[in-house]
C-alpha cells in the first residue's frame, strides 16, 4: 500500500476539456487547506475533444492525479465503476467534471462519513441551476425512486456523493444505474444513507451530455433496479409464483369447460374462455420455466464474494 489516502475523488468526464484545469486546481486547493492526502481519479469516457491530453498535462503539475481513458464512450456508470475499482482512499467522493458540483463540499461530506457514521452521503441540489425541462422530470423521478426504494433522498441523481470505501467496492454500477446508486448500496446492505444540501452551479463550459432519452432510460432502469433488489436473488419467487397461478387458473377453467361440455353438451370451441384458458396455461408454463432458468443462471454466478461480510473475528487478532 502506498501512503494512506484520505480521499479519492472520482471524476467521470466526457468532452470536458475547458473545465478540467479549474476543477483540479480547486480540488487541490480544498484538500491542501484541510490537510487531506488525496488522489483524483479521472475517467475519460471516450472523449472526442482534447480532454485526455489536458489530463496528461495536468498530471505533470498535480502528481495526485491518476486516470484511465476508455476506447469509446461507455457512459457515466461504466466510468464510475472503473473509477471505484481504482480508488484507494478511505472515503471516496464522486463529482461531475463540469464544475456544477463544488469541491468546497468535500471536507464536510468526508466528516459525515467518518464522524456521523454514514455509509453514503448524497448531495442534494436544493437550489438547482438547470433548465426547467430537466428539473421537473427529475422531481418526478426522485418521487418515484423514493416510493419504490423507501430511501428518503431528494436527489438520487446528484453527481456529488461521498462513500465509505467499502461501499464502492461492493456495488456494481452498470447500464445507466448511476442514477440509482443509493438503491444499489442499500441492496448491498449499507443502510446508513445520508443527505447533504450542496451548492450547485450553472454549467460554465460545454453542454449537458444527457438529453430527453434520459427519461425513458431512467424509467426503465428504475424498474430493473427495483426488480433486481426484490427478486434478483430468487427469480423463481416471482416467475414461478405467477406461472403457477396462471397455469392453475387456466387448468381449472379448461377442466370446468370440459365437464360442462359433457353435462350440458356445449361445444368447447365456441367459448372465448376456452382460448383464454389455453393461453393462460401456455404462459403459465413459460413463466415457470423463466423462473427456473433464472435460478439456474443465478446459481452459477453466486460464490462467497456475492455476500458482503461486515465483520470477521479473524481480523481481531491483527
Ligand atoms: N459523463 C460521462 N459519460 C457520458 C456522459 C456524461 O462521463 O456518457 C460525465 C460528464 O462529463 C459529467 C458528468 O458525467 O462530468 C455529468 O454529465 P452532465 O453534466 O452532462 O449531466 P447533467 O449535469 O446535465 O445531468
Ligand atoms: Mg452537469
Amino acid at each position: 500500500m502506498v501512503q494512506n489516502i484520505d480521499i479519492s475523488v472520482v471524476v467521470p468526464l466526457y468532452n470536458e476539456e475547458e473545465s478540467l484545469p479549474e476543477l483540479v486546481a480547486w480540488i487541490d486547493r480544498v484538500a491542501k487547506s484541510h490537510g487531506l492526502a488525496y488522489e483524483i481519479i479521472m475517467v475519460d469516457d471516450g472523449s472526442t475533444d482534447s480532454s485526455w491530453s489536458v489530463v496528461e498535462r495536468l498530471k505533470c503539475d498535480y502528481p495526485a492525479i491518476r486516470g484511465i481513458s476508455f476506447m469509446r464512450n461507455y457512459g457515466k456508470s461504466a466510468a464510475l465503476y472503473c473509477g471505484f475499482d481504482m480508488a484507494r482512499g478511505e472515503v471516496v467522493i464522486t463529482m461531475d467534471a463540469d464544475l456544477q458540483d463544488s469541491p468546497d463540499e468535500i471536507p464536510e461530506l468526508r466528516r459525515m462519513i467518518l464522524e456521523d457514521g454514514y455509509d453514503l452521503v448524497s448531495g442534494w441540489k436544493r437550489k438547482r441551476y438547470d433548465p426547467i425541462g430537466k428539473r421537473w422530470p427529475s422531481k418526478f423521478f426522485n418521487f418515484t425512486a423514493r416510493l419504490m426504494s423507501g430511501i428518503k433522498l431528494h436527489d438520487f441523481n446528484c453527481g456529488l456523493k461521498a462513500y465509505r470505501r467499502k461501499v464502492v467496492k461492493s456495488i456494481e454500477v452498470y447500464g445507466e444505474m448511476h442514477r440509482y446508486i443509493p438503491i444499489l448500496a442499500k441492496h448491498a446492505g449499507f443502510k446508513r444513507i445520508g443527505e447533504k444540501v450542496v451548492e450547485h452551479h450553472e454549467r460554465k463550459y460545454g453542454k449537458s451530455k444527457f438529453g430527453l432519452e434520459r427519461m425513458v432510460k431512467g424509467y426503465l432502469d428504475l424498474i430493473s433496479v427495483s426488480f433486481m433488489s426484490h427478486f434478483g436473488r430468487s427469480p423463481m419467487y416471482i416467475f414461478g409464483g405467477l406461472g403457477t397461478v396462471m397455469f392453475l387458473l387456466g387448468f381449472i377453467a379448461v377442466a370446468w369447460i370440459i365437464v360442462e361440455k359433457f353435462v350440458s353438451g356445449h361445444p368447447l370451441t365456441n367459448q372465448p374462455l376456452f382460448y383464454l384458458s389455453l393461453v393462460a396455461i401456455v404462459l403459465g408454463v413459460q413463466l415457470f420455466l423463466s423462473g427456473f432458468l433464472g435460478e439456474l443462471i443465478n446459481r452459477r454466478s453466486v460464490d462467497r464474494n456475492s455476500y458482503q461480510i461486515d465483520r470477521d473475528l479473524d481480523d481481531m487478532n491483527n
